[in-house]
């Protein structure tokens, strides 16, 4: 038996469980996401806040191929959850949970602030009280700022180290590089949260099709689908740097979870050649080189890229972290060890550490080194 390689996880998922939205006024619980089983078995319709969508359920075959790769129950139970994370070889890890999924469908402020409060403490009764091995991030509104700073001044108070953001806000809110967030991201710094961005968010993934998540069909789609929902990455990364966000708060540290890591020194050569060869028409200056903040501040995880080594030692890029992707398909859950042997084995030690640890503890010193011993 090959050692047990350990590692943190900068990507995992939850789901909550329905019986939570009964802590709402029942005029709002009515509202939240709910699936109904269409007559023919083959589409489900899902409904949020008065608004709905079908989408095709999988087909026997795709659910047997599901349940083969996926660890179902760990999604929801926190007992499971754990003792797969010490089977896989993972030691602490980020956690979404998932009704900020559905923040570009919400449409009434009110429903969507109280229901990501309730969201929030049912997260930390069941998540962020059960292991410090358990990072969840906070959701907050994309409907109001103001709402979404005191979610996050409340939910930093109760012990939360980030905070959810899609990778485009909704259309209710600017988007990232304008000046109306600028409180929300004084905000973060003062509450030492972290940011934590997650591909496949863009407002677009969500509304106005069948299936969430597709943009394209035909010849080629599934691959084409899984490819393009990493590009939401870099516009996040792009946004925060090129705005002066991230220079204008250089304690904000942002987690761009599962797009990969490769591309950040090639948007960081992109944005320094339009900042140094635009010159004459960017605005704001930085007070470094555009490559230079994103290098510092922000923080990209992969599951199996084998180009992700040398974006650390050939490219120079520190911040790149492992993730999990528990328990989703597209993770390794299952064959972990073996992931994690195929792209370490025969790495320097320092490199290793830094990928599955270092960059970790960078974003949350709490979680500390792995103690396999420990059962919770
Ligand atoms: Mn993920």
């Amino acid at each position: 038996m090959a050692e047990k390689i350990w590692a943190n996880s900068g990507d995992s998922h939850f789901i909550e469980a329905v019986e939570a939205w009964s802590e709402l006024p029942a005029h709002l619980a009515e509202r939240m996401p709910k699936a109904v089983k269409d007559p023919d078995g083959e589409f489900e319709t899902v409904t949020v806040d008065g608004q709905s969508f079908r989408r095709k359920l999988p087909t026997p075959a795709q659910q047997e191929f599901m349940e083969r790769s996926q660890a179902t129950a760990g999604v929801g139970d926190v007992t499971v959850r754990l003792a797969d994370l010490t089977q896989e070889g993972i030691w602490a890890e980020v956690v979404y949970p998932s009704l900020g999924m559905w923040n570009s469908m919400f449409r009434d402020p009110v429903l969507v602030r109280e229901a990501m409060k309730v969201s929030n403490d049912w997260v930390k009764a069941t998540l962020l009280d059960a292991s410090p091995r358990l990072i969840p991030t906070a959701q907050v509104s994309m409907l109001n700022i103001d709402d979404a700073i005191a979610e996050v001044e409340r939910t930093a108070a109760l012990g939360f180290r980030c905070v959810f953001l899609p990778t485009s806000p909704p259309a209710a809110l600017d988007d990232y590089n304008r000046d109306s967030w600028e409180p929300f991201w004084d905000a973060c710094v003062a509450a030492n949260m972290v940011l934590a961005f997650h591909i496949g968010t863009d407002p677009i993934d969500h509304v106005g099709g069948e299936v969430i998540g597709v943009a394209y069909r035909g010849p080629g789609g599934a691959v084409m689908n899984h490819t393009n929902s990493g590009y939401s990455a870099m516009h996040a990364a792009m946004k925060m740097v090129a705005s002066g966000a991230l220079d204008r708060h250089p304690e904000l540290k942002m987690l761009v979870s599962e797009g990969g890591a490769a591309w950040v020194p090639y948007i960081g050569d992109r944005m320094n050649e339009a900042y140094r060869q635009h010159g004459f028409r960017v605005q704001p200056k930085l007070s470094a080189s555009p490559k230079e903040i994103l290098y510092r501040q922000v923080y990209a995880t992969f599951q199996h890229d084998e180009t992700a080594v040398a974006t650390m030692t050939a490219m120079g890029y520190q911040n790149v972290l492992w993730g999990s992707d528990y328990p989703h398909l597209e993770g390794t859950f299952g064959h972990t060890q073996e992931t994690l042997h195929h792209l370490f084995d025969g790495v320097d030690e320092q490199v290793v550490h830094r990928i599955t640890i270092g960059a970790f503890l960078d974003l949350f010193p709490e979680a500390g080194e792995p103690q396999p011993g420990r059962v919770s």
